[in-house]
C-alpha cells in the first residue's frame, strides 16, 4: 500500500471517530495498534494496522452509500420544448431507452419519469405546433430546468426558432433557469454548426438579459438510445442535472411559490369559468322556458280560435239570421197546428225577404211558404183590449 493511500484512509477513519459510527472495541483495537506501532513498528504491527485500516475505509464507505441511500431522491421537472418536428420526442425516447426512430410527432403533450443518479427527473415533452405553444406557459412554473431543442437542418424556420425561444426564456417564471440548448439532426446534410446556432439564435445575448446559465450541444437523437444514445445528450443532461443540483433549494423554492400562485390561478380562473357557465346556463333555460309559454299560449290560441270556428258566430248575415227565425218560426207553427197553441206574431216582411231569394232551394222555400200559409190561415188574432 502506498503512502497516500494511507493518508486517504486515515483521513476516512478520522472522519469516522468523529461522527461516532465505529464500534467500541474497534476503536479500542486500532488505538492499540496505532500506540503500538509507534511503539514496536514490527511488521506483525504494521499488517496488523493495516488490515484495521481497510475495514475502517470499507465501514466508512458504506456509511456514506447508507447515508446516500437513505436521502430521499431529489425530485426535478424539465421542460422539453422546441418548434414541432426538432426531435424532442424522439430525443426523450432516446433517454429512456427507447429506439427514437420512426417516432410519432406530439400532438398535445407527454410525460415521462425517469430516475438519474439522485435525481428522480419527470419530463414533460410538449407538442411544438403553433397552435399548441400556449399550452407550454402553463408548466413553466413547475419546471426546474429547460432542455430547448433545435432542428439543426431547418434553416428556414430559424428565426421562427429564435423568437420563441426568446419567448420561452423571457418568460417571467423561466427566467434564470437553467437551460440546455440540444442542437439537433446534426447527421442531417447541411445542419448548421455549433457556432451558426448560437450566432443564429442570438443565444448570447438571450441567456445574458435572461440570466439563465446555458450549455448547447450539437447532436442527433436518432444516432442511438439508452447507453447507446448520443454522448452530447447524456452530457447535456448531466450538466443541466448538475447545475439544478447546485442551486437546488433557491429553484425549488421558486418552483413551490410559482407553483401555488398558478395553482391559485388557475382556481380562480376556474371559479369565474363556472360562474359564467353558471350564467350563461341560466340565461339559456330562461329563454327555453320563455319560448315554451309562448308556444304554449300559441296552442292554446290556436285551439280557441279552432273552437271558434266551430261554434256559430253571433254576427251572422242577416239571410242566415232571418233564414233561421224563419224556421223557428215555422216549428213553432206546426207544433201549434199540431198541439192547437196559439201564436199571434205575424212576420209580413218575412215572405218579402223570402221572395227576393232565388236559387236552387226554391222547392224548399216553397213548401215553407205554403206551411207558413197553412199556418196563418189557422191562426187565432189576439184579442184586442
Ligand atoms: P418533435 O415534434 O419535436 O417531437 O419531433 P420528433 O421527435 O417527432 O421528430 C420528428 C422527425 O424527425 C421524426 O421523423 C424523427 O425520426 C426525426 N428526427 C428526430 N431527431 C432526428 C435526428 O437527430 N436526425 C434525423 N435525421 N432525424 C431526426
Amino acid at each position: 500500500m502506498n503512502p497516500t493511500d494511507h493518508n486517504l484512509s486515515l483521513k476516512s477513519v478520522g472522519r469516522l471517530q468523529k461522527l461516532d459510527l465505529d464500534s467500541k472495541g474497534a476503536t479500542a483495537e486500532m488505538d492499540g495498534r496505532a500506540s503500538g506501532t509507534e511503539r514496536m513498528k514490527s511488521p506483525a504491527a504494521i499488517a496488523a494496522r493495516e488490515r484495521c485500516i481497510i475495514r475502517f475505509s470499507e465501514m466508512a464507505s458504506c456509511c456514506s452509500w447508507l447515508k446516500r441511500w437513505r436521502k430521499p431522491a431529489r425530485k426535478v421537472t424539465l421542460l422539453m420544448v422546441g418548434l414541432d418536428n426538432a426531435g424532442k420526442t424522439a430525443t426523450v425516447r432516446g433517454i429512456q431507452g427507447e429506439n427514437p426512430v420512426n417516432v410519432a410527432p406530439t400532438v398535445g403533450f407527454s410525460k415521462v419519469d425517469l430516475k438519474r443518479g439522485k435525481f428522480q427527473v419527470t419530463i414533460f415533452d410538449l407538442g411544438g405546433g403553433k397552435r399548441i405553444r400556449g399550452i407550454w406557459e402553463n408548466y413553466y412554473s413547475e419546471s426546474h430546468g429547460v432542455v430547448f431543442v433545435v432542428d439543426s437542418s431547418d434553416i428556414q424556420r430559424i428565426h421562427e426558432t429564435r423568437a420563441t425561444m426568446a419567448e420561452v426564456l423571457g418568460h417571467p417564471r423561466i427566467a434564470g433557469k437553467p437551460v440546455l440548448v440540444l442542437a439537433n439532426k446534426q447527421d442531417q446534410e447541411g445542419a448548421l454548426p455549433e457556432a451558426d446556432i448560437i450566432e443564429s439564435l442570438s443565444l448570447e445575448k438571450l441567456v445574458n438579459e435572461q440570466k439563465c446559465r446555458c450549455q448547447l450541444e450539437p447532436c442527433s437523437a436518432v444516432l442511438g438510445y439508452g447507453r447507446t444514445v448520443d454522448k452530447s445528450i447524456r452530457r447535456g443532461l448531466k450538466w443541466l442535472l448538475s447545475n439544478i443540483a447546485e442551486d437546488y433549494e433557491a429553484i425549488s423554492e421558486r418552483v413551490q411559490r410559482d407553483t401555488a400562485k398558478q395553482r391559485a390561478w388557475e382556481e380562480q380562473d376556474r371559479k369565474e369559468r363556472a360562474e359564467r357557465v353558471r350564467i350563461i346556463r341560466e340565461e339559456r333555460d330562461r329563454k327555453e322556458r320563455e319560448e315554451a309559454e309562448q308556444e304554449e299560449r300559441r296552442v292554446e290560441e290556436k285551439k280557441e280560435e279552432e273552437e271558434g270556428a266551430n261554434m256559430p258566430s253571433p254576427i251572422q248575415p242577416i239571410n242566415s239570421v232571418v233564414h233561421e227565425e224563419d224556421n223557428k218560426e215555422m216549428g213553432k207553427g206546426e207544433n201549434a197546428l199540431q198541439g192547437g197553441a196559439l201564436d199571434c206574431r205575424s212576420k209580413p216582411e218575412e215572405e218579402d225577404v223570402e221572395s227576393t231569394k232565388s236559387g236552387p232551394a226554391d222547392q224548399v222555400k216553397k213548401k215553407r211558404r205554403k206551411l207558413r200559409l197553412r199556418w196563418r190561415n189557422n191562426r187565432v188574432e189576439p184579442l184586442m183590449v
